[in-house]
C-alpha cells in the first residue's frame, strides 16, 4: 500500500492524499509536480527512476487506511 507522504521532498509543499499535484517514483520518493518537471526533469534524484502521478485514495478509504504523516525532506533540498 502506498504511504501517501504528506509533502514534497524538495520544497516541503503540502501534498494531501487527494492532491493531483503529487508525483512519486517506484520507491515512493514524493514530489510536487513543479519540482518534478522544472527541477528534476521527470527523474527521481534519489534512485534515477521515472516519476508518475500519485493515485489518489478515495476519502472513504482514508479513514481505514490513513495517509502517512511522516514528512520526508531531501537533505539540502533539490538543486537544479
Ligand atoms: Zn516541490
Ligand atoms: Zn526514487
Amino acid at each position: 500500500m502506498l504511504q501517501l507522504r504528506p509533502n514534497c521532498e524538495c520544497c516541503d509543499r503540502d501534498l494531501p492524499p487527494d492532491s493531483t499535484e503529487a508525483v512519486i517514483c517506484t520507491f515512493e520518493c514524493t514530489f510536487c509536480r513543479d519540482c518534478a518537471t522544472r527541477v528534476l526533469k521527470g527523474e527521481c534524484p534519489n534512485c534515477g527512476g521515472e516519476m508518475l502521478q500519485r493515485p489518489r485514495r478515495p476519502a472513504a478509504k482514508l479513514a481505514k487506511f490513513p495517509a502517512s504523516t511522516e514528512r520526508v525532506l531531501h537533505p539540502g533540498g533539490c538543486s537544479s
